[in-house]
């Protein structure tokens, strides 16, 4: 059974529904972001909602998030995988916020419990666990005043699973449900954020880190950040080392700041490594008998291309390591990519529900370029709120899509904003880009459509409204203000607007805060004119004003000819001298602007 005693100054309601029977209301002060709702029935959380940041009202009380930092972590791990057991020792240097800082909360997996926690002088500190809502909590003795760092020392232990889904891409139904798929075979372990497998901080707080893990000799280790040293246990003093002689010690430390901390082992082989520029290195698990070689290549290509267009790659290496698991996907911690490859797909073709809305696996490279692309956006710079969650999806899905353009030409945009477009228009009814991941609630196809896919249309389209240049130069400045830091919906719009000089209020509005499309009648004529021929093309938008790029295209004598006209009023006309009749007007031909034209 679980807890709901209110911890200190929660407060807990319980009513009934008449649909969904009991509910249990848990209000915290602390975390103003989040309200639980606890239905009893299923023993499940059904809502996540959190109100909007912002507006004039004042805050009552301050959240856990900004009352510490969390500065770094030395964390210790006996990871023993057959039993999937961890014992481990962390030691977090944190830093007041406040005045007094009397205690701190901390997210940790309720399957994990704290033998002792320490501060500084070794004095043992009280704490509490709430395994309800995965928290831990740390009274301090000598509160820390504001500014002051102090660390802290925490014994810990449990059996833990890795949990089974453990991807970003395409979260949500990934192929055909009439295939069946067998257990996978090869033996990984992989612990990230979702794992809570050390005492995490409440929010997204970056920090450096050093972890020193030790593994049964036959098993390897990946984790966040640069290899400082691999060794093995040699000296027995003690009985009960015995058992760990041979083991493998890792010791990884973190040179840039990362948000959290994840961790992979298995047993690997190295197929491709690379450090002319950067270190890359390609490994698969057991189980795996295709070598898709040339993934470094691609690999850094990628990166090149990226760096050039958002700024330099932000972690000190870049491991790819691909492994049999039971649904695909991928996951970008810092520094580190792994791709889930279902056993069936051993001759190097995926399986993928080609219905899926965001997925684009007819293009070979779209998977590893969307999962390199969260080094930057997601991992380098996250966001603040839920609501700020395209930051992430949006611009990995996005950046992917501008790699494929870059590889293969023009010609792949078409299919792609076509797709996005489609599954946008279908989606759209159900809430903006800025509900972020309430969206996922009702159907994870929604989630998909309007994050990854409404999000990449509108940066595509905010590149056309600004041109190239200034798009590009806007990407590159809100990533280096952001870097290693959590940024806003609100701080993309001004570094953007900033950069380009324009006013982009009701671009934005129209696209990030609406779940409106644009209703636009289109009409043309075209007159006989002196040498030559009027094109007239008249734009009226039926219900509320949308800024957007619209692209023409017309064959005028055997040649395409396209142009893009920008879109600010509610009527506007556009006229083009010609010298020969126009044939085959398109317009929005690639459905590059979700919306209904006619
Ligand atoms: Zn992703």
């Amino acid at each position: 059974m679980v807890t709901t005693l209110p911890q200190g100054e929660e407060v807990v309601f319980s009513f009934k529904g008449k649909r969904l029977g009991d509910l249990t209301y848990i209000y915290s002060p602390f975390t103003p972001e989040e309200i639980n709702l606890y239905r009893w029935k299923d023993d499940k959380i059904i809502n996540l909602y959190s109100p909007h940041e912002g507006g004039k009202r004042k805050k009552i009380f301050i959240s856990f998030v900004e009352m510490f930092e969390v500065k770094s972590y030395k964390i210790e791990i006996d990871f023993k995988p057959q039993q999937f057991y961890i014992s481990g020792k962390a030691k977090i240097e944190v830093e007041s916020k406040v005045d007094s800082l009397e205690r701190i909360r901390l997210k940790l997996n309720p399957k994990l419990d704290i033998l002792r926690i320490y501060d500084e002088e070794k004095r043992a500190l009280i704490y509490s666990q709430d395994r309800l809502r995965e928290s831990l909590y740390i009274y301090f003795i000598h509160p820390p005043p504001e500014n002051k760092r102090c660390s802290i020392e925490i014994y810990y232990r449990g059996k833990l699973v890795p949990p089974k889904q453990v991807t970003d891409v395409i979260a949500g139904p990934q192929y055909d449900k009439n295939l069946t798929y067998m257990a996978p075979k090869s033996e990984t372990y992989f612990f990230s954020r979702s794992a809570f497998w050390y005492p995490s901080p409440p929010g997204d707080d970056y920090f450096k880190a050093r972890l020193r893990i030790i593994v049964p000799p036959e098993y390897q280790c990946i984790s966040n950040g640069e290899l400082i040293e691999k060794t093995r246990l040699n000296d027995v003093e003690r009985v009960e080392e015995i058992e760990k002689t041979g083991s493998s010690v890792y010791i990884f430390e973190t040179k840039y700041p990362i948000k959290y901390l994840s961790f992979l082992v298995g047993k690997f082989t190295k197929v491709e490594e690379d450090s002319e520029s950067l270190p890359l290195q390609h490994f698969y698990s057991s189980g795996i008998n295709f070598q898709k070689k040339g993934l470094i290549e691609e690999a850094k290509n990628i990166i090149q291309f990226y760096e050039s267009k958002f700024g330099p790659y932000p972690y000190e290496k870049l491991s790819i390591v691909r492994r049999i698991w039971s649904t695909s996907g991928g996951h970008s911690p810092a520094s580190f990519i792994v791709i889930n490859e279902l056993s069936q797909a051993q001759n190097g073709t995926v399986y993928v529900n080609k219905r899926s809305p965001v997925d684009l696996s007819r293009w070979k490279e779209y998977f590893i370029a969307h999962e390199i692309a969260h080094q930057w956006w997601g991992q380098a710079v996250t966001w603040k709120t839920y609501h700020d969650q395209w930051l992430s999806e949006g611009l990995a899905q996005f950046s992917a899509t501008l790699y494929l353009v870059e590889k293969r030409g023009e010609g792949v945009l078409p299919p792609i904003l076509k797709k996005f477009s489609q599954w946008t228009r279908k989606k759209s009814i159900w809430g903006p880009i800025t509900l972020g991941s309430r969206l996922s609630y009702h159907d994870p196809k929604v989630y998909q459509a309007i994050i990854y896919n409404k999000a990449s249309l509108a940066l595509n389209m905010l590149r056309d409204l600004l041109g190239e240049e200034a798009f590009f130069k806007g990407l590159q400045e809100f990533f280096s203000r952001h870097k290693y830091g959590a940024a806003s919906t609100k701080d993309f719009i001004k570094t953007i607007e900033e950069i380009s000089g324009k006013d982009l209020t009701i671009f934005f509005r129209n696209w990030f805060d609406s779940y409106v499309l644009p209703e636009v009648k289109v009409s043309h004529s075209v007159l006989k004119a002196e040498g030559g021929y009027i094109l007239k093309l008249r734009i009226t938008q039926a219900k509320e004003l949308f800024v957007f790029p619209l692209w023409v295209e017309w064959i005028e004598n055997g040649n395409r000819v396209k142009k893009k006209l920008i879109i600010d009023e509610k009527k506007e006309e556009f006229d083009f001298e010609l010298k020969s009749k126009p044939r085959k007007i398109k317009i929005n031909p690639n459905k590059a602007v979700p919306g209904r034209f006619n």
